[in-house]
């Protein structure tokens, strides 16, 4: 499959180097299913990475080290994608979901938009968006980072059209308002790590319920 929006370096980098939010991490993790192109350059930064521990100096370690080192490893596989996905939710989000698109547990926000939060450490959040065909979300910007990865169907906003796969970033820089195509309903994951900045009132009021 052909993806047209990739992870940008820093992303990349963030991931390989395993300091990004838990909520970050799960939209890489399920976008690295989906894009060939973002996988690779997420090795060549795990290359990277091993070249240089390769070149660090020699330390004494203590005997559990390995043991210790092979539990984290193994606790990370819930984010690390290997199997593509079957469905219409990729393997690293079916594990919070418990199941794919039929075992989320929406909660309405108005106009048939429906959200569920998925239950990720750390102060970024990580939330499921159903947006029916032609529903568009409220105008906003961003007051952190904004990663939001497309599962089904499609969205347009003033940067482009986002399809399956298509991972959009943004940032402070941006204001936007995505509408979903208009031959299928959209489902997205976003994660933010900062709330966002709607230009209207009655989204504004109904923030803090919603906790977007
Ligand atoms: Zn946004």
């Amino acid at each position: 499959m052909t993806v047209k929006h990739v992870l940008n370096d820093q992303l990349a980098m963030g991931y390989a180097a395993g300091v990004l939010p838990e909520a970050f991490d799960l939209v890489v993790a399920a976008h690295l299913s989906l894009s060939d192109e973002s996988r690779a350059l997420v090795n060549s930064y795990e290359a990277v990475g091993a070249c240089v521990m390769e070149e660090c100096e020699t330390v004494e370690m203590s005997n559990t080290a390995l043991s210790a080192t092979l539990s984290r490893i193994k606790a990370n596989d819930a984010i690390t994608p290997r199997v593509k996905p079957s469905g219409i939710l990729p393997a690293p989000i079916q594990k919070y979901v418990g199941g794919d698109v039929d075992k989320v547990k929406w909660k309405p926000l108005g106009g048939g938009v429906k959200q569920a939060i998925l239950p990720t450490d750390g102060t970024a959040q990580a939330r499921l968006l159903f947006i029916p065909a032609g529903q568009s979300v409220p105008d906003h910007g961003h007051q952190g980072t904004e990663l939001t990865l497309v599962l089904q169907g499609s969205f347009s906003d003033e940067v482009d059209h986002f399809a399956r796969g298509d991972i959009e970033i943004a940032n402070e820089d941006l204001d936007h308002q995505p509408v979903a195509s208009l031959d299928a309903d959209c489902i997205c994951i976003a994660a933010t790590d900062a709330p966002l900045r709607f230009n209207s009132l009655i989204p504004r009021l109904l923030q803090p319920f919603f906790k977007i």
